[in-house]
């Protein structure tokens, strides 16, 4: 895709996860990776207002124009597509249950077999941290290992994928095991599927339809 079409594809999915509830306000942003660098949103910027040449595109020593300012959270997008080579966007949100899940300081367990779509049999709370740090940036590389997704202690969600599609399809995949996991625990009984299982839905999901959209 050419860098105009990406822009327009991060401001498409920017305003399409306002509308669909996922996020509000400036809250969140979206990084794309394009060769040997990234395009991300810009700080604080209403997403409505948001034009193509807004979108930023960053070295990964954290270069960009002067005269724009990222998103506060460029250092977990770089730190992240740089450790994650097959990962080619990364979605952050503030979803409802992801961070309420995320205020109670818990993992997501797999309550669900579509835990297996975040890449193992959990989605882990990293630490908290101030919004914007390399602490942050450094406690969700750490929740992230071996997953494609984490939440952040009183904070939201972080979501990658192989493409900008298949990162907001697993963010909405995520929010939606969050709420799962919400009902279950106001009941206070549950399930949780054993690991031999999840490796049995990994390998599955290497074959399924679903592949395009979960990679
Ligand atoms: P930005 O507007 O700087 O991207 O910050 C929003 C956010 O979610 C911070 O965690
Ligand atoms: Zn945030």
């Amino acid at each position: 895709m050419d860098d105009l079409k990406i822009r327009q594809e991060i401001i498409r999915n920017c305003l399409l996860m306002n509308e669909s509830g996922l996020n509000q306000g400036t809250s969140g942003n979206i990084s794309v990776r394009q060769g040997d660098r990234f395009l991300i949103t810009p700080s604080a910027t209403p997403y409505e207002e948001l034009a193509p040449g807004d979108i930023l595109s960053m070295g990964f020593d954290g270069s960009h124009d002067p005269d724009k300012l990222p998103s506060s959270e460029w250092r977990f997008h770089r730190d992240i597509l740089q450790g994650k080579p097959e990962a080619g966007a990364v979605v952050h949100t503030h979803s409802a249950y992801a961070t309420t899940i995320a205020i109670m300081g818990l993992d997501i367990p797999a309550v669900h077999y579509m835990i297996a779509a975040a890449g193992g049999n959990s989605v882990r709370c990293a630490k908290y941290a101030t919004y914007g740090t390399e602490e942050l940036s450094a406690n969700a590389v750490e929740a992230m290992r071996d997953r494609k997704a984490c939440l952040l202690a009183n904070h939201g969600l972080i979501a990658t994928g192989g493409t900008l599609q298949q990162a907001m399809w697993l963010t909405v995949e995520i929010e939606n095991l969050a709420r799962q996991f919400f009902n279950v625990l106001q009941v206070g009984r549950y399930n949780v599927l054993p690991d031999d299982e999840i490796d049995r839905v990994l390998a599955k999901f290497a074959t399924y339809g679903l592949r395009t959209a979960a990679e």
